[in-house]
């Protein structure tokens, strides 16, 4: 398994991608290319299932990158027939970075009706006491996974067929999810009610695919058709088409506004907008709001990268690559001993001293998350000769973990839980640091009046620390939750 690297630490971390497709010839060929375009979403493991009317079921489950286990033939060709799903992961739940191999997903049941494997983004906030309860009621588990929970309420459901157990299944989950699940002929995408994490419905061919992002779909030539909905089912057969259900009580989405800051690709599409596009608008929005006199506008590669255009284009500041990130530098490089610990993040980023010495600059970063690397950057830019280092930050202080399927720190280690903006700036030693804030962010994303109070459009639970579903487990546990507003 590649090991985490020590300056990998400082971001949120999106814990998985999914994809599935059905009616194509060889689905394991798409499901891997699919992979392939959200690793970003998890780097740690990787797994696909298929389904073949002559051979049955068949599975790969593999620690480390797509492109490194799931292109040899002897593995593809282990993976026949046309339909198949897979996952990507970064543990968030289960062996949290020591992941076991039957932590990695999909999972797979054999029901009385046949069999089904499903994958899961997301994290299941009531996952302890649903495990609690099914294994005093028999059930054996054999992943540390909050998934298996899944499979395990699906095999207790007195429903007849697979959909309507997952159905039953899924209406004692709480938290967030996006599922892409599988039986011999149908493929099944659903959401929460509240839509926190994506799931999108493509086409190609004759077949049809779903995926945790549209860039998934590019990279097959797969139409992109729609989102799925908060609280929407679909079962998928390859000659019916698509049918479409809300098992659930609507309620009010509440997709995750760090997909749009941080997490999805900047080539994907989200709430009908390229991401790309929302993050200039986010880059625009804090050159509003926090001005600052300086002679460069630097990307910290390669998230801030759009942001710091938009605040480029809307102050008028030049606009350079001030920082150049090494692009071969990957996970599994080299272990990280003490020395090259020491190097820190001089071995992923170097300063483009030409441009930076004697500059006034300004930083743009998607988050602060410990702090760590904010410190580290700006050293490498005040050693490189410039004058004045601002960092502009394009989302509000992460002041409370999310429960919903990112990994993040324990509160203490959240920076901006312990410290007020003005705290941070002494911390970090710079001459300026601004975050965008929460309305100003809600205006980039596309909602013009901002956030609003009642009901806010987007789960902002790691800003605002009003979670939209309480973390019972993490509750449980003794996490505070804020008290509610008066
Ligand atoms: S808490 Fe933050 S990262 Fe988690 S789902 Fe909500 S907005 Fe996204």
């Amino acid at each position: 398994m590649p090991p985490a690297h020590p300056f990998d630490d400082d971001k949120l971390r999106e814990e998985c991608g999914i994809f599935g497709v059905v009616g194509v010839k060889d689905a394991a060929n798409f499901v891997a290319l699919g992979l392939h375009a959200l690793q970003h979403r998890g780097q740690e493991a990787g797994g696909i299932v298929t389904h073949d009317p002559e051979l049955g079921f068949n599975s790969a489950r593999r620690f480390g990158y797509v492109r490194d286990n799931f292109t040899s033939s002897d593995v593809m060709e282990s993976l026949p027939g046309p339909i198949g799903i897979g996952h990507v992961r970064y543990s968030t739940a289960g062996s949290k970075g020591q992941t076991a191999i039957r932590d990695v997903q999909p999972f797979f049941g054999e029901f009385s009706m046949g069999g089904a494997a499903i994958a899961h983004n997301g994290n299941i906030t009531n996952a302890n006491a649903l495990r609690r309860e099914l294994i005093e009621r028999g059930s054996i588990f054999q992943s540390s996974s909050d998934s298996e929970c899944i499979i395990h309420l699906m095999a207790r459901s007195l429903q007849r067929n697979i959909p309507e157990r997952m159905e039953d299944a899924l209406r004692r989950v709480e938290g967030a999810f996006s599922v892409v699940a599988m039986t011999r002929t149908k493929l099944i995408g659903v959401r929460d009610p509240l839509g926190v994490r994506p799931l999108v419905l493509g086409k190609i061919g004759d077949g049809w695919c779903l995926a945790s992002e549209t860039c998934a779909l590019d990279i097959i030539g797969a139409e992109f058709l729609r989102e799925i909905e908060p609280g929407e089912m679909v079962v998928i057969n390859a000659q019916n088409g698509v049918e479409s259900h809300f098992p659930f009580r609507r309620q009010p989405s509440k997709f995750c506004i760090f997909e749009h800051v941080y997490f999805s690709r900047p080539d994907s599409i989200l709430g009908g907008r390229s991401v790309y596009e929302t993050r200039e608008a986010i880059g625009r929005e804090l050159a509003k709001e926090s001005p600052v006199e300086a002679d460069l506008v630097c990307p910290v590669p390669d998230s801030g990268t759009p942001a710091a255009i938009g605040y480029s284009l809307e102050s008028g500041i030049p606009y350079a690559m001030g920082i150049i990130r090494n692009q071969y530098m990957g996970r599994t490089f080299i272990e990280p001993t003490e020395q090259i610990r020491n190097m820190g993040v001089r071995l992923k980023l170097n300063v483009n001293r030409a441009l930076i010495e004697g500059k006034r600059v300004i930083l743009v970063d998607d988050s602060v998350v410990r702090g760590t690397t904010s410190r580290k950057i700006k050293e490498m830019i005040l050693d490189a000769g410039a004058k004045e280092v601002h960092f502009r930050i394009a989302s509000p202080p992460t002041a409370w973990p999310c429960f919903y399927g990112v990994d993040t720190p324990q509160r203490e280690k959240l920076l901006a839980a312990t410290m007020t903006e003005e705290e941070m700036t002494k911390h970090l030693a710079v001459d300026s640091l601004k975050f965008i804030s929460l309305d100003g962010l809600y205006r980039a994303v596309g909602e013009p009046q901002g956030r609003s109070k009642d009901c806010p459009q987007y789960c902002d639970a790691c800003f605002s620390g009003e979670y939209p579903v309480t973390p019972a487990d993490m509750v449980e546990q003794g996490f505070k939750m804020q008290p509610a507003a008066e």
